[in-house]
């Protein structure tokens, strides 16, 4: 078997939904991954189709190292690069699984887990926004003019609380909150300490929420890498009695001494990743012990396979797997195979909570149910794109696969 060809579509939803095709000589079998955004991914994608013409699908490690070797220069240590080597590694995975009629579970071990447990991203209050891969806000044909806008009073302790009780009412026993932005708009920086005002502002949000859900359900925090060690902390402190899941990351996670020194201060278990690429990436972290999870995206860090590496050697050094996500169902279902194939994994993000079509990009059945993904037996990722939904939102300029 062979691959023949390579194309793309990008889907505007709240993010770039990218989406990467691998064809075969092989009776029409063809494969589907997701990557993370970034700007001029497909082109990328577009020039490492030369690469792979004539290739194997079924060599998948020897693939993504020759890609990775072929873009030795343009950033395969880290960066956009692997964006884009990570679509296509779930496309191979997508190809081989469906070529021998197994599930991408069984590529990656067996599954450990019969279902997936997601949790909601629940932003800060009211969401519905799109955003380009460059953070920029945007109006795309399915939102209305004036959508997207963050009026103060959602970053109120009632609003968060209404949108616990919300998440709760759709089935999740899990869901994350965004942290930071009670006090700094999304885009800023802080270029000075907390105020007392602002952490209290904070511990009033958090004990809101706790107050609103009770016990049994799960809290995360996120900070998106905007504090300093001494302020990450005081957070940590000011938030601890409400028994968060998580602290996610608190400080940038390029120095593991800082996020070591929060983990070290406080009973609040810390998450950080999404930002890294590869083992290699995580690797400093979990040598430091400055972490309680992982969260690689699978749809960034180097794909299926090393997402199933980096949560192997995290298992070694204590650490729970919990996988950031925002793409699509279907990049959430090929996270979800890497988790079933886990024996550290906790929780799995689900970023599409205020997208209306989000359910409607694939011809299968909601995937989440009750807050769970139950782990399909179908072959390969197991999930089919709906392109006559899809292409309803496509992103002007990009091409929509071969049309
Ligand atoms: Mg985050």
């Amino acid at each position: 078997m062979k691959i023949t060809g390579l194309s793309t579509a990008v889907v505007e939803a709240n993010l770039d939904y990218t989406y990467v095709r691998l064809y075969t000589d092989e009776d029409g079998l063809e494969g589907t991954g997701e990557c993370f955004p970034a700007p001029g991914l497909t082109a990328i994608l577009g020039d490492m189709e030369g690469l792979l013409i004539g290739r194997d699908p079924r060599e998948l490690e020897r693939n993504i190292r020759y890609l990775a070797r072929k873009g030795s220069g343009a950033g395969s240590s880290a960066g956009i690069i692997w964006n884009a080597i990570s679509g296509i590694d779930a496309a191979l995975h997508d190809i081989v699984g469906k070529f021998y009629g197994i599930p991408v579970y069984q590529l990656l071990g067996g599954k450990i887990h019969d279902s997936v447990r997601v949790y909601a991203d629940s932003h800060a209050g009211e969401n519905k926004s799109s955003i380009s891969a460059m953070h920029e806000k945007r109006v795309p044909k399915w939102m209305k003019e004036g959508e997207g806008e963050r009026p103060p009073e959602i970053y109120m302790p009632e609003a968060y609380a209404k949108r616990a009780k919300e998440v709760v009412g759709k089935g999740f026993d899990a869901m994350k909150f965004d942290l930071d932005y009670i006090v700094i708009p999304p885009g800023d920086e802080l270029y000075r300490p907390l105020t007392n005002t602002e952490l209290g502002k904070m511990e009033t949000v958090a004990r809101a929420v706790r107050e609103a859900v009770g016990d049994e359900v799960d809290v995360a925090w996120d900070c998106h890498f905007r504090f300093k060690p001494a302020d990450a902390i005081r957070i940590a402190h000011a938030i601890e009695s409400t028994n968060p899941l998580w602290l996610e990351d608190p400080c940038p996670p390029e120095n593991w001494r800082h996020i070591a020194e929060v983990k070290r201060a406080s009973q609040v278990r810390i998450l950080t990743g999404e930002n890294l690429y590869l083992v290699y990436g995580v690797l400093p972290l979990l040598e430091a012990q400055a972490i309680d999870f992982i969260a690689p995206d699978v749809q960034k860090c180097g794909g299926v396979a090393e997402s199933k590496k980096i949560a192997d050697i995290a298992d070694r050094y204590g650490v729970s797997l919990a996988p950031h996500n925002i793409s699509s169902p279907l990049g959430l279902m090929a996270a979800a195979h890497v988790c079933a194939a886990s024996a550290n994994f906790a929780v799995l993000e689900y970023h599409g909570l205020d997208v209306p079509f989000w359910n409607d990009l694939i011809e299968e059945e909601p995937i989440i149910q009750g807050g769970r993904i139950a782990i399909t037996v179908k072959p390969g990722i197991g999930v089919t794109l709906n392109e006559s939904a899809a292409r309803q939102y496509a992103k002007p300029g990009e091409r929509w696969f071969r049309e």
